[in-house]
C-alpha cells in the first residue's frame, strides 16, 4: 500500500500496524484526503488474505483531535450555493454524502469481518474518537495527556460519525446522554469504568497489547450486531425506557432553553436510534448531522468559539515586527483581590512571580491565595504535592520594590486610584528602568492618562483581567493613545503564557466587555422599574442565552458599585447619561436599604445563611406597578436582553474601540456570556442581518427609548445587508 497519512507494516502474525502520521500537520484530522485513504485500507484489508487484524494507533503526540472544522465552518453556504447550482435534490444528495463520509467508512471498518483495535496514545476527541469507537478493541495509554471524549456540542455540531449510536451502546442511556450533552473528555481510568475503553496499559506497551488481543482471537464482530445483543438501558418502550426519556427531555429544556439545535439532535438520535438496527440508526444521525452542520448556530460557534478563538490565541494582533519576548519573572503590584489571582495563574504558568503589596503581611496573604487554590487542585487530584511547592516556591511575597529586580513585565493591581497607580508606577520604574513593559489592571482609569506617569508612556498598557481570574479566560489588552507594539507584543505574549485569550482593544470608558454587560444589567433594571416580574426578568435573561440573570450578576458585582458607576458616569457624561429609573432604583437599595449585594448578604437576593438564595421580596414594591406576566411578551424582553448587548458592541466596532469583529465575539462570550449559541455580539448581528437587526432597533426604540438607536455606521450598512465580517474583514493568524 502507498499511504500519505499512515505509516504501516504487517508483522509475522499478519497483523498489520497503521500509524496515522499525517505530513506537515502538528495533529491529525479527519478530512476528505483521510476518509477516501481509509476507504483504500479497508479494501486492502478485506483483499489481502495474509491480513489478519489491524492495530490503529498515532504517530503524533495526540491520537486525534477531531475533524477538521475550517471545512464544516462553510457548510452552510456551500450548500446553499449547490441548491442554486444543481437544484435542491441533487444539493441534498451531495451534502447527506458529505455528511456521511465518516461514519459510512467507520461502519465499514467495523464490519469488514477482521478484527481491528485501537491503540489510543494519547487526546482521542471527536471523530478521533469515533473511529476507535468503530473498531472492535481500544487500549487507552495509562499517561496524563490521554483522554476520550466527543466535545462536538461545544461548537455547536454533535457526533455524527456514529458517536450518538455507539455511545448508547455502550453504557447506560442517561449516562450515555450526560456525557454526549456535556462534551466532557474522560482520563483513562473513567473511560474504562464507563466501558468505553477495553483495557488501560502503559503507554509503550498498548499496541503490544492490541495486537495480543488479536492474536488470542480478538472477535470481528461489534456487540451490537451480534444477534443477542441488549442495550445497556434495554428498549425505548419499556418500564426503563420510560424513566429515562421523561426527564432527559425535561434536563434537555433546563440545560439549553432550545437554544441548542445540535443537542436536541442528540436526544432524537439516541431515541430514534436505540429503536433501530444499527446500520438504520446510523443513516438516522447522518440525516441528522446533515442538518445540524448547515445550522447557523454550528456556523457561527465554530467561527468564533473554535477558529477565531485559536487565532487569538495565537496571536493573531501581534505586531510581526516584534521579537519574541522571554517573560521568566513577572512583577505583580497589590497583592489583593485581582492581584493575588494574577500571581497564580503566571506561577501555574511556569514563571517567576514577584508579588509586591504595601506591606509584607498584605503580601502573604496574597500568596496564600495561591496556596488555597493549588492546595484544592491537589485534595482532588488535579495536581500533585511536589507542583503545589514548585508552585508557591516560584511566588515571592515582599513589601520591598526593590525585590522587582530583573522582572521582564510589571502588572499592577493596586487601589482603583489615581494617585496610588501612579505612586505605583514611579517606584517600579525607579527599579527596573524607563524600558520595562509597565500594565495596569485598571478597570475605569483612562489608560492614556495614567501612562503620563511612566517615563515612556509607549512601555505603558492596559492588561485587564476578571474575576475569578482562575476561572476567566478572557483578557482585555487595552492600548493608550501612545502605547507602542513592544508593549503589546510583551502583554499578548504575556497572555498566551498564562494561556489566556486576549482581545485588543483601544482606551475608551468602559473598555469592551464592562461596557456591554453594563447595558445588560441595565436592562434588568429598568425592565424592574417597568413592573415587569423580578423571576421573569432572571428566568427570561437565561432563556436568551445568558449565564446568569442581570439581578444575580449585579448581586455579585455588588450594587454599591453600581452605584459609584451611575454617579461617576453622570459626573463625566452628564446627566442625561444615566436612565432617571435606574438611578432612583439603584438608588433605593444602596442608600435607602443599604442592599449591596452578595458581599453584604443583601441586594436583589437574600442570602439566607446554609440557605438557598430567594429574590428579595421588597423588589415588588420599587417598581411601584406590577405587570400581569400573561400580558408581557416573552420574545421581546429576550430580544431587548440581546440587543441591548449587541447594539453596544456595535457602537464600541462604529467607534474604533474594538476594529476585529472576531474580539468582540470572542470578548462577548468569554467575557460575559453573551449567548454563546449566536456566535457572539456581532455574529447575532450578522447572522440576523444587519438589515433585520436595525428594524429591530427601530422597533425597540420607538418603545422603549434611545438605548436601542444603532450607530450610523451600522445603518449604512444595513442599507446593502453588508456585515461586519464583511465590512471589517479579520486579519488573518500570524
Ligand atoms: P483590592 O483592594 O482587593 O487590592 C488592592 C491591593 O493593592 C491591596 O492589597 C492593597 O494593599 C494594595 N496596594 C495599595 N497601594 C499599594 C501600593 N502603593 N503598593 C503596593 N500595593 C498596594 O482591589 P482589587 O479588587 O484587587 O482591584 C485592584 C485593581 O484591579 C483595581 O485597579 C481594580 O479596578 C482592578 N480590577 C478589579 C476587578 C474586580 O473584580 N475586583 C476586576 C478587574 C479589574
Amino acid at each position: 500500500m502507498n499511504l500519505v497519512n499512515f505509516k504501516h507494516d504487517t508483522d509475522a502474525d499478519g497483523i498489520l500496524t497503521l500509524v496515522w502520521d499525517m505530513p506537515g500537520k502538528p495533529m491529525n484530522v479527519l478530512d476528505q484526503s483521510l476518509m477516501n485513504e481509509l476507504d483504500a485500507i479497508v479494501d486492502h484489508v478485506i483483499a489481502d488474505a495474509a491480513i489478519k487484524g489491524v492495530v490503529l494507533t498515532s504517530g503524533k503526540d495526540a491520537f486525534c483531535a477531531g475533524a477538521d472544522l475550517t471545512m464544516m465552518e462553510g457548510a452552510g453556504k456551500e450548500f446553499a450555493a449547490a441548491v442554486k447550482a444543481r437544484g435542491q435534490e441533487a444539493a441534498m444528495k451531495e451534502f447527506m454524502a458529505q455528511a456521511g463520509a465518516g461514519s459510512r467508512v467507520f461502519r465499514r471498518i467495523e464490519t469488514c469481518g477482521k478484527p481491528w483495535a485501537a491503540a489510543i496514545n494519547g487526546v482521542a476527541l471527536g471523530g478521533g474518537f469515533e473511529i476507535t469507537l468503530a473498531c472492535h478493541y481500544r487500549v487507552i495509554a495509562d499517561n496524563a495527556k490521554a483522554q476520550v471524549g466527543l466535545p462536538e456540542v461545544k461548537v455547536g455540531l454533535f457526533p455524527g460519525a456514529g458517536g450518538t449510536q455507539r455511545i448508547p451502546r455502550l453504557m447506560a442511556t442517561p449516562d450515555a446522554l450526560q456525557f454526549l450533552f456535556k462534551g466532557e473528555s474522560w482520563k483513562p481510568a473513567k473511560a474504562k469504568q464507563m466501558n468505553l475503553v477495553h483495557e488501560v496499559a502503559p503507554e509503550g506497551e498498548i499496541v503490544a497489547r492490541a495486537k495480543a488481543w488479536i492474536k488470542g482471537g480478538g472477535k470481528a464482530v461489534a456487540p451490537w450486531d451480534e444477534k443477542n445483543f441488549k442495550m445497556p438501558s434495554g428498549k425505548i418502550f419499556s418500564p426503563i425506557g420510560m424513566m429515562v426519556w421523561p426527564p432527559a427531555n425535561a434536563i434537555y429544556r433546563k440545560e439549553t432553553y432550545d437554544n441548542y439545535p445540535a443537542v436536541k439532535a442528540i436526544l432524537k438520535c439516541v431515541y430514534e436510534g436505540l429503536q433501530l438496527p444499527i446500520d438504520q440508526a446510523l443513516t438516522v444521525e447522518t440525516r441528522y448531522f446533515a442538518q445540524i452542520m448547515r445550522s447557523k448556530e454550528a456556523a457561527a460557534m465554530i467561527r468564533s468559539l473554535f477558529l477565531s478563538m485559536g487565532e487569538l490565541n495565537k496571536g493573531a494582533r501581534r505586531p510581526k515586527s516584534e521579537p519574541k519576548t522571554t517573560l521568566k519573572k513577572i512583577g505583580v503590584i497589590g497583592a489583593g483581590f485581582m492581584g493575588a489571582g494574577i500571581a497564580y495563574v503566571t506561577a501555574m504558568a511556569g514563571a517567576e512571580v514577584v508579588l509586591v503589596d504595601r506591606d509584607q503581611a498584605a503580601a502573604d496573604k496574597g500568596k496564600a491565595h495561591s496556596d488555597a487554590l493549588i492546595s484544592a487542585r491537589v485534595a482532588k487530584g488535579r495536581a500533585t504535592a511536589e507542583q503545589k511547592e514548585a508552585l508557591l516556591a516560584r511566588i515571592t511575597p515582599t513589601a520591598d520594590y526593590g525585590d522587582l529586580k530583573g522582572c521582564d513585565l510589571v502588572v499592577e493591581a493596586v487601589f482603583e486610584d489615581r494617585g496610588v497607580k501612579a505612586e505605583t508606577t514611579k517606584k517600579a520604574q525607579a527599579v527596573l528602568g524607563a524600558d520595562i513593559v509597565f500594565a495596569s489592571n485598571t478597570s475605569t482609569l483612562p489608560i492614556t492618562s495614567l501612562a503620563t506617569e511612566a517615563q515612556k508612556p509607549e512601555n505603558f498598557i492596559g492588561i485587564h483581567f476578571f474575576s475569578p481570574v482562575d476561572k476567566m479566560m478572557l483578557v482585555e489588552i487595552i492600548m493608550g493613545e501612545r502605547t507602542g507594539d513592544k508593549a503589546l507584543a510583551t502583554a499578548l505574549d504575556f497572555v498566551r503564557l498564562i494561556k489566556k485569550t486576549p482581545i485588543v482593544v483601544n482606551d475608551t470608558r468602559g473598555f469592551f466587555a464592562n461596557r456591554c454587560v453594563g447595558r445588560y444589567v441595565a436592562e434588568g433594571h429598568l425592565m424592574l422599574m417597568e413592573g415587569v416580574p423580578p423571576a421573569m426578568i432572571e428566568n427570561v435573561a437565561r432563556m436568551a442565552g445568558m449565564p446568569v440573570g442581570p439581578l444575580s450578576l449585579n448581586d455579585e458585582v455588588a450594587i454599591d458599585l453600581s452605584w459609584k458607576i451611575v454617579q461617576a458616569t453622570k459626573k463625566d457624561l452628564g446627566e442625561q447619561a444615566v436612565d432617571p429609573a435606574q438611578e432612583k432604583l439603584i438608588k433605593t437599595m444602596v442608600v435607602d436599604h443599604e442592599r449591596f449585594g452578595r458581599k453584604n448578604g443583601k441586594g436583589f437576593y437574600d442570602y439566607p445563611q446554609g440557605g438557598k438564595k430567594k429574590l428579595w421580596p421588597g423588589l415588588s414594591t420599587l417598581a411601584g406597578k406590577a405587570l400581569d406576566p400573561d400580558t408581557i411578551d416573552v420574545e421581546e424582553l429576550k430580544q431587548r436582553f440581546l440587543v441591548v448587548q449587541a447594539v453596544e458592541a456595535a457602537r464600541t466596532m462604529a467607534e474604533g474601540v474594538v476594529t476585529d469583529p472576531r474580539e468582540a465575539d470572542v470578548g462577548s462570550i468569554l467575557g460575559f456570556g453573551f449567548a454563546p449559541f449566536t456566535g457572539g455580539a456581532i455574529s447575532y448581528i450578522d447572522f440576523m442581518g444587519t438589515k433585520a437587526f436595525v428594524e429591530l432597533c427601530d422597533r425597540l426604540t420607538a418603545k422603549y427609548g434611545d438605548r436601542f438607536v444603532p450607530p450610523a455606521l451600522l445603518r449604512d450598512m444595513a442599507k446593502t445587508g453588508e456585515t461586519f465580517y464583511a465590512k471589517f474583514a479579520p486579519k488573518k493568524a500570524a
